[in-house]
């Protein structure tokens, strides 16, 4: 279960730190330890809302000495809910969350705790842009940190290709920092590896000019779902640099068949081929794709924060063949009842331009992301919708790319095999050596957990 912590306790921890000390008996406990995923309720014996790396370094400190379990908190949107842990102490980051942009290098700094929102804001105030993720709440460093996928994937590559530097604390207080100059093999394993090695308090990214891009969504329902759905997968096979698209499949209330299409287009033409076929595709009932700001393109998906349960589970695969779209179809029906849906993100396009990998990331060569994402509010359908997210994941394991998930959409339950997978039997060896440096007695596992050994 874990700890429960005494008032003098709690006191000796808001002396030693900047920032703020929330215990259960304060009144912002209930929020502060509130996460994505509502099937995730757990207790902390304390959170600490960090200011620096002075204040994480005294967090690891008090925890050490009270034996407690660490949990580190950036954007609270991990579906597996490890910004949390029963009885233990949580890092909180959200009250460092500055983004500073150097226009002149095109080099954005940003704190360990800032949101796409903030890290947004502040590059597209100088026409400045880093492909992140897709809702604009997530936390900038667990999203990088694990790959990042989102609405600039095929024209820059994954988020984490563009992590230059980084400063972080070591669980035994030793502030790092990372760049291709100073501990260059940690900035390797950062890209990709997750927040093993360490609680970051800084990241730098390399940004890239774009202030407009022609997006937003497009929705087709009832028996052309198919048709839309092939042409999606026909479109991105062909790989333009200059479309990124993300499609997802659902049920109405009525157990109709219901399919979203996102594109991101940033090419000259005002009237790109690529979205005339798809706006043509039989069955669309929704079409708000037109030239807007970047920053309008990353509200157009949003995500209630803490209110619904969820369980994902997927595989990165090799291919899209009509088999498998077909396969999508059934099970999507199969669900029974909204608000549920099967993601495909695609990954064509840049991530698959560096000859020697820059970082840990497995996937950069699978086709697309597959992920069944269950979501609910009633307790009683637990099993009901984590078997279907399970079966979905089945059905589609035989087209996986590697037999490993995203990192960044897995439940706590994936066996450590999964996660190997994921990166590949000969990275995971090296990542495991630079755990082995950094945190040598695996004080950071509440994660996609990397062992020492
Ligand atoms: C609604 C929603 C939308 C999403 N959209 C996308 C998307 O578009 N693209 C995509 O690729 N992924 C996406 N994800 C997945 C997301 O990238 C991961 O869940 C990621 O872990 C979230 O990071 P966070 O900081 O918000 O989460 P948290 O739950 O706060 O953190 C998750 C884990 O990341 C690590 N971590 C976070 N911050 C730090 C830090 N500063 N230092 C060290 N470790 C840290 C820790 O291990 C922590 O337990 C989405 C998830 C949700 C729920």
């Amino acid at each position: 279960m874990g700890k429960t912590l005494s008032e003098t306790s709690l006191d000796e921890l808001r002396r030693s730190l900047s920032g703020s000390v929330i215990g259960p008996a304060d009144e912002d406990y209930d929020a502060a330890r509130r996460s994505y995923n509502a099937l995730i309720d757990r207790r902390p014996a304390v959170i600490a809302r960090c200011m620096g790396t002075g204040d994480v370094a005294a967090a690891f400190d008090f925890a050490r000495a009270h034996d407690l379990e660490v949990a580190v908190r950036g954007g609270g949107h991990n579906p597996a809910g490890h910004c949390v842990c029963d009885g233990g102490l949580v890092i909180d980051l959200s009250l460092m969350r500055t983004v500073e942009v150097n226009e002149g290098a095109r080099i954005a700094r940003s704190d360990g705790g800032a949101t796409w929102l903030d890290f947004d804001s502040a590059t597209q105030a100088f026409g400045l842009v880093t492909p992140g993720g897709v809702v604009v709440s997530t936390g900038v460093a667990g999203l990088s940190l694990g790959g990042g996928i989102g609405h600039l994937t095929a024209q820059y590559g994954l988020t984490c290709d563009h992590i230059i530097g980084a400063e972080l604390v070591t669980p035994g207080g030793e502030v790092v920092h990372a760049s291709a100059g100073e501990n260059a093999e940690l900035l390797w394993g950062l890209r990709g590896g997750g927040g093993n090695f360490g609680v970051v308090t800084r990241l730098n990214f390399r940004l890239h000019p774009l202030t407009h891009v022609v997006g937003g969504r497009l929705v087709y329902r009832g028996a052309g779902v198919r048709d839309a759905l092939r042409r999606f997968r026909d479109i991105v096979t062909r790989s333009p640099r200059d479309l990124s698209c993300q499609a997802s499949l659902a049920i109405d209330e009525s157990l109709t068949p219901i399919l979203e299409i996102v594109p991101c287009y940033t090419g000259s033409d005002t009237d790109p081929d690529d979205l005339r076929t798809l706006r043509s595709a039989p069955g669309l009932i929704e079409d708000s794709v037109h030239a807007h700001i970047f920053l309008d393109q990353q509200r157009v998906i949003d995500s209630a924060y803490g209110e619904n349960r969820h369980y994902w589970k997927g595989h990165f695969v090799r291919e899209l063949p009509d088999e498998l779209l077909d396969e999508l179809l059934r099970r999507i029906v199969v669900l029974g009842r909204p608000p549920g849906g099967i993601m495909v993100e695609s990954l064509h396009g840049a991530p698959k331009d560096a000859d020697v990998p820059p970082g840990a990331v497995g996937f950069r060569q699978a086709a697309f992301n597959v992920s069944a994402l269950a979501v609910w509010q009633d307790p009683l359908l637990d099993t009901e919708q984590i078997n279907w997210a399970r079966e979905t994941a089945a059905a589609v394991e035989p087209w996986s790319f590697s037999g490993g998930g995203y990192v960044n959409y897995m439940q706590a339950d994936e066996p450590i095999e999964r996660v190997r997978a994921t990166f590949g039997a000969e990275t995971f060896d090296r990542l495991q050596k630079l755990k082995r440096q950094y945190d040598p007695h695996n004080i950071l596992r509440r994660n996609q957990n990397i062992p020492p050994f």
